[in-house]
């Protein structure tokens, strides 16, 4: 399993993305999304992304350099047409945008459809926390792709329908929840299967509905599908959650929700900006969220843990380590991103 320091990995996945048609700036704004995302720890979200992206544009389905039009604006709010860009460059400047417009306008919301894939979610709300603001991203499949069954159901009907909330923080680090509505999201099924390991109890129901640990179980015809968040037990809150990630993100932002018919792949983005100056001063609001965060990590422990963590602290310590060690790429990863970029005319090993 080859391994890389992330300025390395970026370098090459730069290199990729140019000879893929990206301009360099496109380019390294995808690159250093995938690499931060194995640098965090969340390699279905990173590198591995790269022959997926490159089919997209070998296929036409995802277009380099695509521009971002404004299809219907108000000061606070804003609907955007990626025209079938790279999800990573149309978010990023959608969140630009929504901080632009929470600064004047206290509170905003945007949403952008025509978008291809944006990848980890919680790239992005650090862009409004560093500047003293909540914010909050979710998307949807943009009506296509459904792997995930409603609550009850034996076939799938949704995606992973996640949703990412940063809030800044006294010291310096964001609490960053980023999580799938589903029990695991896709890419970490994707991950299991490129390594030819099963998958934990309680991820996927097979075509059959009932519980496997095969990932090919999702990737096989007729399909599985992957269990709403809460599986078994509690889906019925997973299930509701994601149906309103569905709607904010389908409905408002003009992608479309779930349906039979859809035709496109990719994410229909929905965000939100709290300007928390607007609502009460930053030191207060940040002297509370240090409060409460002393006072959950204060809770006795369960057997088996060691500590409580707060979300985005994994990360975190994933990223100072592997900032250290290098990110390990997997060989069948590895190997297809060779390959990939070979069809571009792009020589990485
Ligand atoms: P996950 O289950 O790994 O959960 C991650 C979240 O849980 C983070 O906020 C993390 O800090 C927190 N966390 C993890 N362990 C913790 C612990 N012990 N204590 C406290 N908090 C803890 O995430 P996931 O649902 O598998 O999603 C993985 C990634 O996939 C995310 O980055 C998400 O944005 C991305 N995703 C993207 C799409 C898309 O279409 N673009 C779809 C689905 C998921």
């Amino acid at each position: 399993m080859p391994t890389f320091q992330a300025a390395a990995l970026q370098e090459i996945a730069t290199r990729i993305f140019e000879g893929a048609g990206s301009s360099p700036e496109e380019a390294r704004i995808v690159s250093e999304h995938l690499v931060t995302a194995n640098l965090m720890g969340h390699d279905s979200h990173g590198v591995i992304r790269i022959p997926q992206y490159l089919a997209s544009v070998k296929n036409g389905t995802c277009v380099p350099n695509a521009p971002l039009e404004v299809v219907q604006e108000t000061p606070a709010t804003a609907v955007l047409n990626a025209n079938w860009g790279y999800g990573q460059v149309a978010a990023r400047r959608a969140m630009e945008l929504a901080v632009a417009k929470a600064a004047t306008q206290a509170v905003s919301a945007v949403g952008i459809h025509h978008c291809n894939h944006i990848g980890r979610l919680g790239a992005y709300p650090p862009l409004a926390t560093a500047r003293e603001m909540i914010a909050m991203v979710m998307v949807n499949g943009h009506g296509k792709g459904h792997l995930v069954a409603p609550y009850g159901g034996a076939e799938g009907r949704l995606v992973t329908n996640p949703i990412a909330v940063g809030i800044p923080t006294a010291q310096g680090e964001p609490l960053l929840l980023d999580v799938a509505t589903s029990v695991v999201a896709e890419g970490k099924v994707r991950v299991k299967r490129n390594r030819g390991e099963p998958v934990p109890e309680g991820w996927l129901v097979d075509a059959n509905g009932l519980p496997t640990t095969d990932p090919m179980a999702l990737y096989s015809s007729p399909r599985g599908a992957i269990l709403p968040l809460g599986g078994l037990i509690a889906g019925h809150k997973g299930f509701g959650l994601a149906l309103v990630v569905e709607v904010l993100s389908g409905a408002l932002s003009r992608a479309g929700c779930a349906h039979p018919e859809a035709t496109r792949n990719g994410n229909g983005v929905f965000m939100l900006v709290l300007n928390i100056a607007a609502f009460t001063p930053v030191a207060t609001f940040k002297q509370e969220v240090a409060q409460l965060a002393a006072y959950v990590k204060s809770a006795r422990l369960m057997q088996g843990f060691s500590e409580i963590l707060l979300p985005g602290e994994p990360e975190a310590r994933t990223r100072e380590r592997r900032a250290a060690e290098g990110i390990p790429v997997d060989d069948e990863t590895w190997r297809q991103i060779v390959a990939a970029a070979k069809e571009f005319g792009v020589q990485v090993a």
